[in-house]
């Protein structure tokens, strides 16, 4: 990022120019946010085992000055992450171990995952995927087509999960040829994609993009992901009116994350604040017990403490389902 960086300049550009540019060091974006590097844990170690990637339209969301912003923490390499905490692997769910060399994840009844891509727009520090070796899942063309193979010769899949990384990353054009293949489908019921983009980069969410979502005759739902009320900017808003418009069902999943959004009041905030907006609150996730994520647990009990306060302030429909996933378990484990 420029020293003399013109925010105004920088949302006129593309997504692909706007991801280019995304901070991608510890100075640079400490010196946007008007902080010292040297008033902060901050760990270039931490950078060199994940690093630092935020896009400015993420960080202009945070606060300036304020080195406990819960946008920050979310991003930011700290000495901590290379502190090893009990119960903390590279693989807590087993996804490495299930995800075959297709991308295809078929983990739960009715539904797979299908990883395309290992790109995210974003590295947030408290990820279950930052230590998986992506490039020896080999998503190549050929793996791909393997992959809707696996899809096709199984009936009983009903849904297609497209994920990651991040599967809005890809080119509306990969995007075009993976959803007429997926329509092509009979059995298959919905395309459902999780993804990060329309929070931390909103300017992927085009007309194009759109388009060749809409084409898909099967349903299409799109679940986001979420944290903290003050990532919904006006540019976020814009993003889920495009999507909504055109008829996509929109969830959030939410990671229940310490000094984030470990707190009743910024729980409800966050559900009324994305409901405002036509989303509905689907999953609050225990944290993934990854390598390096130690100093963003929650425990068990606490959560179970928070969810039950946001059940007594907000209406059913407001409160997401407080999960964890167990290796080897049927579906996502539901806490109360
Ligand atoms: C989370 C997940 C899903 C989706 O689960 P839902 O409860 O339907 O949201 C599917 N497959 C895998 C492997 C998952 O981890
Ligand atoms: S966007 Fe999702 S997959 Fe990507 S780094 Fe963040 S949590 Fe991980």
């Amino acid at each position: 990022m420029p020293e003399d960086l013109n925010e105004t300049l920088h949302f006129t550009k593309n997504w692909q120019q706007q991801l280019a540019e995304a901070f991608n060091d510890i100075e640079g974006l400490c010196h946007y946010l008007r902080l010292s590097v040297n008033d902060l844990p901050v760990s270039v170690a931490a950078a060199e085992n994940f690093p630092l990637r935020v896009p400015l339209s993420f960080a202009a969301s945070m606060q300036k000055g304020n080195p406990n912003d819960p946008l920050l923490r979310q991003v930011l390499p700290i000495k901590n992450e290379l502190f090893a905490y009990p119960g903390f692997s590279n693989d807590p769910v087993g996804d490495l171990a299930s995800t075959t060399q297709t991308g295809v994840l078929h983990k739960y009844h009715g539904r797979v995952l299908f990883i395309n891509t290992g790109s995210c727009a974003i590295n947030c520090r408290y990820c279950f995927r930052r230590n998986f070796p992506y490039a020896d899942l080999q998503l190549s063309k050929q793996n791909e087509n393997a992959g809707i193979q696996y899809i096709q010769d199984n009936p009983d899949i009903s849904e297609v999960i497209l994920s990651g990384g991040d599967p809005l990353l890809l080119s509306d054009t990969r995007l075009a040829k993976l959803v007429t293949q997926l329509n092509a489908i009979p059995h298959l019921k919905r395309i459902r994609i999780h993804t990060r983009l329309p929070i931390v980069l909103p300017a992927r969410i085009t007309d194009g993009l759109i388009n060749t979502l809409t084409q898909s005759t099967k349903q299409m739902v799109i679940v986001v992901h979420c944290n903290h009320a003050n990532e919904i900017s006006p540019r976020v808003i814009t993003a889920f009116k495009l999507l909504r418009n055109r008829g996509i069902t929109l969830f959030n999943q939410s990671v229940l994350l310490k000094d984030v959004n470990d707190n009743v009041a910024v729980l409800c905030e966050l559900s009324e604040q994305l409901f405002g907006q036509g989303i509905i609150p689907y999953y609050l996730h225990l944290l993934d017990k990854a390598t390096g994520t130690g100093h963003f647990e929650v425990s068990e009990t606490v959560a179970i403490d928070l969810i039950k306060q946001v059940q007594a302030t907000l209406p059913g429909y407001l409160v997401p389902k407080l999960v964890t996933e167990q290796a080897g378990a049927l579906s996502k484990q539901t806490i109360l």
